[in-house]
């Protein structure tokens, strides 16, 4: 088992664990392979509609139509600026890992005047700075990320929007690690523009992305002094997603990927769905712990991942190489450089199973062990297990 197999034909099969792009279920792939049909025709559009009416709840805004458009996540987070805000308008960023900096980034790419409440990689959002900064001064936006996938620390949106209610300030989240595997109650908690992507929890391939807009939101979108904006302005996507019809050229293909991903959620259940993506990455950090890795965020976990640190004289790098060259088993390491060598990052959202969850443990404590570690798997499997059966 040294070298890394083919894709396809595999003896050992490809398990891609990452936090995104995730692993396509066979049944969404096989939708890919749909003919393509007319964007504007019927067959289209009453997918597209089924596409709508299925986002609606897992957004947790019912009586708002979601825009679905062509995009990376990236650029769903920029839709969301370039529409909530402009040049020389103020926003407050909740920065507590790298994806709070990207906002800061667009935010300044528009010329935005940019804030931020920071707190170390690993904890949760300053809820208590950013009720501070929002008292003393007026902000067009705060921006906040749903589930930082660099460090695994969950927002508690419930509370940030609550917060930010009091305020005329809009608040914008990036969703797009989230969305579909853990809770999102736009409407009921205050968050004013989700934006998420189709690669994550969604379970489908990257390239689309979607957007959602409160009343509230729509306020501050509909003004002319947002932007600069063209592709991403909402005020061109709005009537279009109420009749119920794409902006643009839609991807027929991904958006078949979508319709079929978002079936596979109804049939679970969507509480259910958030519930096994609670229940699996909890399991994994508690058998991961057994194996003598530390679980890295500080705060409330998010559901969707999980992120580590490797257990003492094991170098992450080597650990991430190995868990492929070996075992076919695809994680994710760090930007952060002072903890390269030491954090792993591996998905738990979309198509995961407690198989999934019980192997991905057996390969790490397979690939410590090649390294000169001594893990105790029965451990680890048995913390899984009792997590995933109580
Ligand atoms: C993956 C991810 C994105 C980025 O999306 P791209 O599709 O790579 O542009 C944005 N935000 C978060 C929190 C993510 O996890």
């Amino acid at each position: 088992m040294n070298a890394r197999f083919p894709i396809s034909g595999d003896a050992v099969p490809y398990r891609l664990r990452l936090p995104g792009p995730t692993a396509v279920p066979e049944r969404v792939l096989r939708a890919m392979a749909q003919p393509v049909v007319a964007h504007r025709g019927p067959e289209f559009l009453a997918r597209f509609r089924d596409i709508q009416a299925r986002l609606r709840p897992i957004i947790g805004r019912p009586g708002s139509a979601p825009y679905v458009f062509a995009s990376t996540g990236i650029g769903a987070m920029e839709s969301a600026v370039v529409n909530v805000a402009g040049p020389g308008q103020r926003v407050l960023v909740a920065n507590n890992g790298q994806w709070g900096p990207v906002f800061r980034r667009l935010a300044e790419a528009i010329g935005a005047e940019v804030d931020d409440v920071a707190t170390p990689p690993g904890s949760p959002v300053d809820l208590e700075g950013i009720e501070r900064a929002l008292k003393a001064k007026e902000y067009a936006a705060v921006l906040a990320v749903h589930s930082e996938s660099s460090t695994g620390a969950l927002t508690d949106l419930k509370a940030l929007g609550a917060i930010v209610r009091q305020t005329s300030a809009v608040l914008a989240v990036d969703s797009v690690s989230a969305l579909g595997g853990a809770e999102m109650r736009a409407d009921e908690w205050g968050v004013d523009v989700v934006v998420s992507a189709s690669q994550k929890a969604l379970m489908c391939p990257p390239g689309l992305a979607l957007a959602s807009v409160s009343d509230k939101a729509w306020e501050v979108v509909s003004r002319a002094d947002r932007g600069p904006r063209s592709y991403f302005d909402y005020t061109r996507m709005r009537p279009n997603a109420d009749k119920g019809e794409p902006t643009y050229t839609a991807p027929v293909s991904m958006m078949n990927a979508l319709h079929e991903a978002l079936t596979m959620i109804g049939e679970e259940g969507l509480d259910a769905a958030l519930a096994r993506h609670r229940r699996l990455s909890s399991a994994l950090a508690a058998g991961a712990a057994a194996l003598g890795f530390s679980v890295f965020p500080k705060g409330t976990p998010s559901p969707t991942l999980v992120v580590l640190l490797a257990p003492e004289g094991i170098d992450a790098t080597a650990l991430i190489d190995r868990l492929a060259d070996g075992y076919n088993t695809i994680v994710a390491g760090t930007r952060f450089e002072d903890l390269k060598h030491r954090m792993v990052r591996i998905g738990t959202m979309g198509a995961v199973s407690d198989g999934d969850i019980l192997t991905d443990l057996h390969h790490l404590a397979s690939a410590v062990r090649d390294l000169g570690g001594r893990p105790d798997e029965a451990a680890g499997l048995a913390a899984a297990a009792e997590v995933l059966n109580p």
